[in-house]
Order: structure tokens, then sequence, then C-alpha cells
């Protein structure tokens, strides 16, 4: 079995600009730094919108941090007449690790749906960046269809049609979890988090499925992250409002010591 290293991401939405980047990430580092954080045993990956990512690469880089860095979402085309749009190949080229594909905020405001999500996740694949796709379904999906229904359909359309299938990561996000303060118990989000899992074993094969990093989303904080990350089935936290305050998120990468408690 492939060893899959905790994945903990911060998605700072439409927070922060590039000066307060700044503060953020060297307070997060300098925190994680002061509690002698092991990276290889928990990856710390920021989203910052893109217009901080500049900035916060350069300073990544001069300060020799070991954070990574992922935009919040990408075009489906390279280049071209797509005003607003970013490309992957800009993101690639700032350095950018990772992107978000299909949160659920980008599904709802601006109308992406499946085809697109996958588009994206090509793209993000031919610009070497590790897509991190988001599923999770609405409030009326889980009265209507039972939790995992939805967020299974969503990750094999957001995987079909790849000649290759690179490294990708998937975050279970239950809508009705989202900024709500309503959070799945660590046993809702086990089970779906599984079924994904044995979807993209039926449809992909065991390697993939083995290799690939399943999140947990909704309302984590470091006092119930713990919970998530006991399970073999939950291998990091995508995490929205917690991540915009550093002692906070940095308690959130730490899990491991809230497990030894
Ligand atoms: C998110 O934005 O992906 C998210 C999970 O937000 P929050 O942690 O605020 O619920």
């Amino acid at each position: 079995m492939t060893k899959r290293i905790p994945f903990i991401a911060g998605n700072w939405k439409m927070n922060l600009d590039h000066q307060q980047a700044i503060a953020l990430v060297q307070k997060l580092a300098w925190s994680l730094k002061d509690h002698n954080h092991d990276y290889s045993t928990a990856e710390v990956v920021v989203f910052p919108p893109f217009t901080d990512l500049r900035t916060v690469q350069t300073l990544i880089d001069a300060e020799k941090f070991e954070l990574k860095l992922g935009a919040q979402d990408l075009s489906a085309h390279d280049s071209g007449a797509y005003t607003g749009d970013i490309s992957g190949a800009f993101l690639a080229k700032l350095d950018a690790n990772f992107v978000l594909i299909g949160h659920s905020e980008r599904r709802q405001y601006h109308s992406e749906d499946d085809s697109l999500v996958q588009a994206k996740t090509a793209a993000a694949f031919r610009h070497g960046l590790t897509p991190v796709i988001c599923v999770g379904e609405t409030l009326e999906e889980l009265e209507t269809e039972g939790a995992s229904a939805v967020p299974v359909r969503q990750t094999l359309a957001a995987l079909a049609g790849h000649e290759v299938l690179l490294p990708f990561v998937i975050a279970y996000e239950p809508v009705w979890a989202i900024g709500t303060g309503k959070v799945a118990t660590a046993e809702e989000a086990a089970t779906v988090c599984r079924k994904i899992r044995e979807a993209i074993e039926a449809e992909h094969g065991a390697g993939v499925a083995d290799a690939t990093r399943i999140l947990y989303g909704g309302s984590v904080k470091a006092a119930n992250v713990a919970g998530f990350l006991n399970s073999a089935d939950v291998d990091g936290v995508l995490v929205g409002g917690a991540s915009l305050d550093a002692e906070e998120f940095s308690g959130i990468a730490r899990f491991q010591k809230h497990l030894a408690l």
C-alpha cells in the first residue's frame, strides 16, 4: 500500500491582499517552525487569491519555507481571448504546485459543471499542476440522493477521458458544511471518502485509488481535525475560514499532536 502523506490545504478564498498575504505566510511558517513541524509527515499548502501568488512565491523562495503554493482556479484554455481567465501555464511559471478545481463556490456562483471541471482538470495535467478536485453534495442532494452519490459522480466525471491520470487530489466537501459551522461527523466523512476511493478503484484501478489522497473539507478547525484524520480513509483536510488565522491553521497542520493526546 502506498504511504499517502497527509495534505493540509488552506483555501483563503477572496481574502487578504498581497501585503496581508506576507504577514499570514510568515506567521504560519514561523509557528510551524516553533513547533518543529515535520513537513514530511504533513504537507502544508496555501491557496491565496491570484493577485497574491507572485508575492507568496517570492517569500517562500527567499525564506526557504517548506510551505507549498496552489491557486484557487485555472482556465480550461492555455491562452487566447478569455478575458479575466488565468492559464495553467502562468501558474506553473509561478511555481504553483497545486490548483483547486470545481470548488462548490465556483460550481454555484460561476455555473461550473462537470464537463468544465473535467476540462480544467485536463488543463492542470497539461501544465504539470496537481489538481485538487472538489466534490460534494448540497443539503437538498443529501436528502434526495444520500451522501455519496453526488461526490462519487462528480469525481468520476472529472477523471473521465484523460489519456494519463497524473497525480490528483480529491477534496470531499459537503456543501452544507462549508462556512456554515455545520460539520460532517468523522464517520460520515470517512464513509464518503471510502466510497470515492472504491469508485476510483473500480474505474481506474487499485494503483490509482491507493495512491490518491482524498481530503475532507467543511468547517474544519484545530479542535476537530484529529477526528477526521484518525480514519485511514481521510488523507487530509481542505480548510477555508480557519486557514486565515495563522495559529489556528498551524494547529490544524499539527493534527498528529492532537492524535497523540
Ligand atoms: C472551503 O472553502 O473549502 C471550506 C471548507 O471552507 P470552511 O472551512 O470555511 O468551511
